[in-house]
């Protein structure tokens, strides 16, 4: 709910805008740079009418959280117009993220696969030398100071001359440029040599796996042509280990309706392999996932009793000092518990497509975020901005059509989102509500992506206010730990 001031020419202080929501009897207010604080029910519209003894603690506590302001004190609103700009820092920066489809090829065929992969053996679905330079170009064009390359596939070792090349001119075009460049390379680890991962090694580039649990759960889903698909990515995961160490590599899990009732086994499974994050991610509704051979579709309540248990274990197992974090969980913390954004390109306001994040895809199509050229692929061409030999970077990215989608997926002016108290931490995904709803801006009554967020919001809120000391220094740790580049790792990933 959003709290509206009335008039009242005899009130002592200002309103700054704020937010509720009521939680468990109590009140819980967010301003519109994301502080919050925990009252008794009825304290937003005492707040509103001016009830407020301005001897009381919460009186000092709302002026010191900028939900308002003392007639006579002084003005800090440019305080909070700084704490704004940082909150929305990921504006104005240019596109962060840029992902490069290299080729299609992969000698995975899972269940669930999104990106709807070919064989390795498949013609013309490598990503030519002369497109890599274009997209390199473009890059260069369209980013601000720091980018990340995010290079995805199908699996982009099966294509390991035009990685290596993309990788090198990357890099030498950003440090012309002065740009700061990180480099993330999406792949199983099952085609990886000692060769690659020196090269990995020398160019500072991080590696983002795929572990879906131990090896019957992850070899039920992750069919590999030769067999063996968890055997290849723990021996893959050991080289990559010796040779890059333990912390530029992440992985993540696709929670697959095989998955649902093995949470615990799968956490366990990260726990052993040695990883400090796991991302739990649902199965897409993209590619091969809409229609998942020998799995099933499933509910988001069957997901959100999944995703919920696990990260009770995952506390319980922090608590026993063993330091995990859940990454989308971390991310969330990082919005509410820091000043700073998450730079995680899924869950902003304005939405990442074209503004965070840009994809090249392998035919030189370029598509406003991942998700898009997944259903590209299948041939819905909704969220193709252009092709990078064609068009002019400012020309594509200033489209009426990519200005008009950002303007139906701004959280601001979303019904459901617009008197959300969770606005300031949440955002939007326009294609996830485009395939859901059928349009971008969706619809938050109906909407399973809403439905999530807000029960995790409620779960965060919970424990910030009631958890122990302990728990609290772990939601700590976890929200000023989530880096940006560890999100985009994470969050992004493989397929
Ligand atoms: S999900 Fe990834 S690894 Fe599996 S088939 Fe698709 S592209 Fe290959
Ligand atoms: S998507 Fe849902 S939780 Fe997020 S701001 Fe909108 S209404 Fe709130």
């Amino acid at each position: 709910m959003i709290a509206q001031p009335p008039k009242n020419d005899n009130a002592s202080f200002q309103l700054y805008p704020f937010r509720f929501r009521r939680l468990d009897g109590q009140e819980l207010l967010v301003n519109e740079v994301g502080e919050f604080l925990f009252a008794r029910a009825g304290t937003a519209g005492d707040v509103l009418r001016r009830c407020v003894p301005n001897d009381s603690a919460l009186y000092r506590n709302l002026v010191a959280k900028q939900f308002i302001r003392e007639d006579h004190g002084r003005n800090l609103d440019d305080v909070l117009a700084t704490k704004y700009r940082t909150k929305k820092a990921f504006l104005g920066q240019g596109v962060g993220l840029h992902i490069l489809v290299l080729t299609l090829r992969c000698d995975h065929a899972c269940r669930y696969c999104q990106v709807s992969s070919k064989p390795l053996a498949t013609p013309d679905c490598d990503m030519s030398l002369e497109d890599i330079e274009r997209c390199i170009a473009f890059m260069m064009r369209t980013s601000g100071s720091t980018l990340t390359l995010e290079v995805q596939g199908g699996e982009p070792l099966a294509a390991p001359d035009r990685l290596r090349f993309l990788i090198e001119k990357a890099q030498c075009a950003a440090t012309a440029a002065g740009k700061d460049m990180a480099v993330v390379v999406c792949t199983t680890l099952s085609m990886v040599d000692r060769g690659m991962l020196e090269f990995f090694r020398d160019r500072n580039v991080s590696v983002s796996t795929s572990l879906d649990g131990p090896q019957q759960l992850h070899d039920h889903c992750r069919i590999r042509a030769s067999g063996g698909s968890y055997e290849a990515v723990v021996r893959g995961l050991g080289l990559a280990r010796e040779i890059l160490g333990m912390e530029r590599i992440s992985a993540l899990t696709t929670v697959s309706s095989y998955s649902l009732r093995h949470g615990r086994q799968i956490v366990d499974e990260f726990v052993q392999q040695g990883f400090r994050t796991i991302f739990l991610r649902q199965m897409s509704r993209l590619g091969r996932a809409a229609a998942p051979q020998g799995l099933e579709r499933y509910s988001i309540e069957a997901f959100m009793e999944f995703y919920f248990d696990a990260l009770e274990y995952i506390l319980s197992l922090n608590r026993s000092d063993t330091e995990l974090a859940e990454a989308y969980a971390a991310i969330l913390l990082r919005k509410i518990l820091t000043p700073f954004p998450a730079g995680y390109v899924n869950l902003q306001s304005p939405a990442g497509p074209g503004t965070g994040v840009v994809v090249y895809h392998y035919n030189g199509d370029i598509y406003s975020q991942d998700e898009g050229r997944m259903l590209g692929e299948l041939g819905d061409q909704s969220f193709r901005l252009g092709s990078v030999r064609e068009d002019d970077p400012e020309r594509m990215l200033q489209a009426p059509e990519l200005v008009a989608m950002l303007r139906d997926s701004c959280s601001e002016s979303l019904p459901g989102c617009a008197d959300c108290a969770y606005l300031p931490f949440c955002g939007c995904d326009p294609v996830f509500n485009y395939v859901q709803q059928g349009r971008v801006a969706g619809s938050r009554p109906t909407n399973d992506w809403c439905r999530f967020n807000m029960a995790l919001f409620d779960y965060l809120f919970r424990l910030i206010r009631g958890g122990d000391r302990q728990t609290q220094r772990i939601l700590m740790a976890w929200a000023r730990r989530v880096s940006a580049s560890e999100v985009q790792q994470a969050g992004v990933g493989p397929c």
